[in-house]
């Protein structure tokens, strides 16, 4: 069956006949560069991405070489995409619900649309698991006062932008006592750090004492709302009114992992993240995990990295499989 390149929008009432060599779930920096190098191993490939990346939250990409250090993740996002579908690879908008493992396949359920949602079965004989992670943000009342600034000044990440934050008047929103470690580091940027608890969890007498010792600021009062404006954050206004002045601020909240679809498979984990090993192989033989949901570091240049690792192996494995030349591309089971 021919799948539209960027969606697929017909009810699907007949059994999809094609077996991918690989299934990619998510196109973010990870899943469309497994998926460029997949096509380009003469691969067939379906992404499967149900949209709003990580890295599309990402105002600018400040680390990656080459690219200008203002460069916005959804330009990546972009780019990454038109030159995965230049290559041929199928592309299919969707959620995947579940995934199965048949044996020699994998029968992969995926949602199509939202209003009226569809189901359909694809089924490959590799999967990546490229769902990636979202960031928990603070709860306040509105949360629209949360997103004006998530990304902007309001960081979530301190290894992509430790570098934007020094010497500045920063805040730390934790949700946990260790939560609030992530100050200690900030402290190489900048001295001036006030910690916030939003009046959600206790920190114990230790955690008081070194940070006194270290000059950090800690409030424990809920928080009414974040103030600025043009997304960027200048401070908070708290539950009694006072206001502390802020020039940028760092959420250390933990994230939810996008692999509730491979729950039915007994795969190794680390907190919430896939182990694997160096090629990117989860304990599966034929699934793999790259970017932010394995474990490792959470960047655009280790998971483009990670992608292209994954996409070689199945290559190197299928490759000594099959034993001859593919060309012309085989699609069909
Ligand atoms: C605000 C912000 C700033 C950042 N700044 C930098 C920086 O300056 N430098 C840097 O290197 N990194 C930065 N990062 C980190 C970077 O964005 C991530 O490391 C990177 O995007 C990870 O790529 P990924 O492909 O693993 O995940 P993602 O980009 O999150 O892609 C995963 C995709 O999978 C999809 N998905 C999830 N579940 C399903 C499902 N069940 N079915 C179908 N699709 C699914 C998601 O919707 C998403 O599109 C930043 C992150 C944020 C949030």
């Amino acid at each position: 069956m021919q799948l539209s390149k960027q969606t697929l929008n017909q009810p699907l009432n007949q059994p999809i006949e094609q077996v991918y060599d690989v299934l990619v779930i998510g196109g973010g920096a990870a899943g469309l560069s497994a998926g460029i190098y997949l096509q380009r191993y003469l691969l067939s490939t379906l992404i499967v991405d149900k949209g709003k990346a990580r890295s599309h939250w990402m105002q600018e990409l400040h680390n990656y070489l080459g690219l200008p250090p203002n460069t916005p993740g959804q330009d990546v996002l972009k780019q990454g995409k038109a030159h995965y579908l230049a290559l041929e690879g199928d592309y299919l908008n969707g959620y995947v619900q579940t995934v199965i493992d048949e044996g020699e396949t994998f029968a992969v359920h995926v949602q199509i649309g939202r209003k009226s949602p569809t189901e359909a079965v694809f089924r490959s004989r590799y999967l990546i698991a490229a769902s990636g992670i979202i960031d928990h943000l603070p709860k306040l009342d509105d949360m629209q006062n949360v997103f004006d600034y998530a990304g902007h000044n309001l960081h979530v990440c301190l290894i992509c932008d430790g570098y934007e934050m020094r010497d500045k008047r920063a805040g730390v929103f934790g949700s946990s006592e260790s939560s609030l470690e992530v100050a200690f580091s900030l402290g190489w940027f900048t001295p001036n750090i006030t910690l916030f608890t939003n009046g959600e969890f206790d920190v114990g007498q230790e955690l008081r004492d070194r940070l006194t010792q270290k000059g950090y600021r800690l409030v424990e009062q809920p928080i009414k709302k974040f103030l600025g404006e043009n997304h960027q954050m200048t401070g908070v206004q708290l539950s009694d009114g006072s206001v502390v002045e802020l020039d940028t601020g760092l959420v250390s909240m933990g994230s939810k992992y996008h692999a509730d679809y491979l729950k039915g498979i007994d795969l190794e984990y680390k907190g919430g993240n896939l182990v694997t090993d160096p090629m990117n192989r989860t304990s599966h033989p034929r699934i793999f995990a790259v970017g932010d949901l394995k474990l490792g570091m959470n960047q655009v240049v280790i998971a483009a990295a990670d992608g292209a690792l994954a996409a070689t192996q199945i290559w190197r494995d299928i490759r000594r499989a099959e034993g001859t030349r593919r060309s012309p591309l085989i699609t069909a089971a």
